[in-house]
């Protein structure tokens, strides 16, 4: 494959053609800011936090979605890109709850992090702001959609990585948001909880039921593992805080295969505190139910009984 050379902050760079101003400056070791762009998944271009200064061009370019071309002259920090992505992060914030002393992405939350390091303390835009009720009616993912920055990341990850399309962007404007067909709970969704949108999501948005408040991200450990329940070896990460192990979470999509609910539900119950009670969706709502309805056993039990008469 043929190369191009380009100049990044006065860096010259060669790059196979084809690749993108973001990964060309990644590469070279200088940092991009971006929310909607995923490796596994790329060619987005939604957010624009990844805009960068190309010599010549009209306006500031997206850079995930900009081909490096030979003789590019490229700034990642010049003063109009520094000042367009404080003012993306500033409408982000206007309509986003400062809830970071108690959110469970604190830490390793992508709006945070670049609040800080492009200083925006509070947005100077007033509103409406949304207040979506918190959906935890999945008992594995909680969506608290008041802090979605509407990046498309599990859009995109539930579509073409998990084949699965439960969720996408629903209303317009001001109310769009992410939702199931028909805007429906994820519980009453068609979701079968492999939990590759929260490893995606760069926000508080959604985040693991299991860990919910247990520990903060900066204290938790993760220990990459295989299961054992069936030969198909799902991977996933066990998560300690200290020797403890608080929940399972899934691995970011493109390693290895998601952990299935047989997995999930069975870890949890090698590792909980409290005896799990076995929950079964009927009638679009989870119900409790002892362990043989829960693993079918009422129903060969049943079928025994038939075949003896
Ligand atoms: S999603 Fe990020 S910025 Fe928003 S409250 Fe949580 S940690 Fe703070
Ligand atoms: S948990 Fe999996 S199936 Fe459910 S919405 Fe997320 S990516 Fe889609
Ligand atoms: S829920 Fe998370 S991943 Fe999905 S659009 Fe919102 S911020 Fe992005």
């Amino acid at each position: 494959m043929a190369n191009v050379t380009l100049t990044i902050n006065g860096k010259e760079v060669t790059v196979p053609a084809g690749t993108s101003v973001l990964d060309a400056a990644r590469g070279a070791g200088f940092f991009i800011p971006t929310l909607c762009h995923d490796p596994n998944n790329p060619g987005y271009g939604g957010c624009r936090i990844c805009v960068v200064n190309i010599k010549g061009a009209r306006a500031l370019v997206a850079s995930c979605v900009t081909e490096a071309a030979n003789g590019m002259v490229v700034e990642t920090e010049s003063p109009d890109v520094v000042e367009a992505r404080k003012t993306i992060i500033d409408l982000l914030l206007a309509n986003h709850p400062a809830d970071c002393l108690t959110c469970d992405k604190n830490g390793d939350c992508r709006l945070q992090d670049y609040a800080y390091l492009y200083d925006v303390r509070k947005s100077s835009f007033t509103g409406e702001k949304h207040n979506y009720p918190i959906d935890d009616s999945n008992p594995y993912i909680r969506r608290d959609l008041n802090k979605c920055v509407l990046c498309g990341r599990c859009v995109r990850t539930c579509e073409q990585v998990e084949d699965r399309q439960v969720i996408n962007f629903a209303y317009r404007g001001f109310n769009t948001k992410v939702a199931p067909a028909m805007d429906t709970s994820l519980a009453e969704s068609a979701c079968v909880s492999c939990a590759r949108c929260v490893v995606v999501c760069p926000v508080g948005a959604l985040t693991y039921q299991n860990l919910a408040g247990k520990a903060r991200t900066y204290e938790i450990r993760k220990e990459q593992v295989t299961c054992t329940f069936c030969e198909a070896g799902c991977q996933f990460d066990l998560n300690y805080k200290g020797d403890k192990v608080l929940g399972v979470t899934a691995k970011e999509p493109g390693v290895g295969r998601p952990l299935c609910l047989k997995g999930r539900l069975g870890l949890e119950l090698l590792y909980a505190d409290e005896p799990v009670k076995p929950m079964l969706k009927k009638d679009e709502q989870f119900v409790e139910v002892s362990w043989p309805e829960a693993l079918g056993m009422d129903d060969v039990l049943k079928k025994l009984d038939e075949l003896k008469k």
